[in-house]
């Protein structure tokens, strides 16, 4: 598992990145208006915890004030937000998978989540994507899941995904959408590119039948260059 990094402070310039990366989403084509959201680790003074993307508010609109500090420290129960919140504004109402996601995989650091088209069509199937093509690897393992349904904004929702990213960098959310995990947000951004891509090509393939996969020790090969190249999310090892 990789290290952990340390983890910036909270600033107007970091927030500034977090929407520039909600704002990259739209502009790939991978989320329409305001369904998804982004958010980055980083602390305030002692305090670790993540900001996050605002409910609500269009990312053209948005601003680095706009954007949400949650602490990581023991959220309350039931749906409430942890104590210790500092924002003029709500924080996206899927606070609560990149909460569970950033305590538990301190290997990440920043999440892209999305409604993009083609994956979540496939989730609305129930299907993930298995390892039809070697770069179903840049996500981390030999196959992306889909976490079950559950309402959004749950911890229901929260516990599936968790499920489903063990020993992953992405999944797929049946009838809603995909998370991207990563240590910065231009590889999320890239990763939530790269899942969107591969979920077409699936979809593209399974119209003349289910395509084969590729056996378990080709995808082991892959991932293992993958680790060697470090660059699993940009397709420049092609
Ligand atoms: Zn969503």
């Amino acid at each position: 598992m990789a290290t952990a990094q340390p983890v910036p402070e909270d600033s107007p310039a970091l927030r500034a990145e977090v929407i520039a990366t909600a704002r990259g989403m739209n502009a790939a084509g991978i989320n329409v208006n305001k369904a998804g959201n982004v958010s980055v680790r980083c602390s305030r003074g002692r305090k670790t915890g993540f900001v996050i993307t605002p409910t609500g508010v269009p990312y053209d609109a948005l601003t680095p004030p706009d954007l949400v500090f949650v602490p990581l420290a023991s959220p309350a129960t039931g749906d409430g937000l942890p104590e210790g919140v500092i924002g003029e504004r709500k924080p996206s109402s899927e606070w609560r998978f990149h909460f569970d996601i950033l305590r538990t995989r301190r290997e990440f650091d920043a999440i892209v989540h999305t409604h993009s088209q083609a994956a979540t069509a496939l989730a609305c199937h129930g299907l993930g994507i298995p390892a039809f093509h070697y770069m179903v690897a840049a996500a981390g393992g030999r196959d992306i899941r889909c976490a079950p349904y559950a309402t959004f904004g749950t911890q229901e929702l929260s516990d599936n995904a968790l499920v489903a990213l063990r020993g992953r960098k992405a999944c797929l959310l049946a009838h809603h959408g995909v998370i991207a995990c990563e240590r910065t947000l231009a590889r999320a951004l890239s990763l939530a590119i790269e899942v969107e891509n591969l979920a077409g090509m699936y979809l593209r393939a399974r119209q003349i039948g289910d395509p084969p996969t590729l056996s378990a020790a080709e995808m082991d090969r892959v991932i293992e260059k993958f680790a060697t190249y470090g660059q699993p999310a940009a397709r420049k090892h092609a």
